[in-house]
């Protein structure tokens, strides 16, 4: 049977893609290979064509011409997609996420607790 919140609306799908885009920048290579980068571009800027809202697709492309995708190592990488989700949030009006924090939020956890993620990635059980 179908969930009853189907089709995604635009902040369903916005909430999962955040959860994809970071965790792929979490996990991307701490010193990528020169294809590893070239790839990660191409996927970004595949992706700013085809994400199935419009105006927030457009939105993307826009600032990506003036702040084109840091893909020289994951820390570049997640704090680029950090500033991009920021500048979403503040035109929506919602709060700036401290960059610092990327790590523990899409990958480590917080400190005290479980990593399910590291342990879902890793397929260790
Ligand atoms: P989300 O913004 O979806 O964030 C999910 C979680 O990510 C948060 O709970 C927080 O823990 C974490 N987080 C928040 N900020 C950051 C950050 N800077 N770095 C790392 N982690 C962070 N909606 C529109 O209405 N108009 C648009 O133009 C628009 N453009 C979008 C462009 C893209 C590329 C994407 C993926 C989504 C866009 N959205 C847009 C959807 C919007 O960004 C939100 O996803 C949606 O409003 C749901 O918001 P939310 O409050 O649940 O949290």
């Amino acid at each position: 049977t179908l969930p009853p919140d189907c089709p995604p609306d635009v902040e369903q799908l916005g909430r999962s893609t955040w959860t994809f885009l970071h965790t792929m920048a979490a996990y991307y290579p701490e010193v990528p290979s020169y294809a590893q980068q070239r790839s990660m571009k191409t996927f970004l800027s595949t992706f700013s064509q085809f994400y199935p809202c419009d105006h927030c697709a457009e939105h993307l492309r826009e600032e990506m011409k003036s702040k084109p995708p840091r893909v020289e190592s994951r820390w570049a990488l997640g704090k680029w997609l950090c500033e991009m989700h920021n500048i979403v949030n503040e035109s929506l009006g919602k709060d700036i996420f401290d960059c610092n924090k990327i790590d523990e939020r899409w990958k480590d956890g917080p400190r005290d607790g479980r990593s399910k993620q590291m342990k879902m990635l890793s397929g260790s059980g």
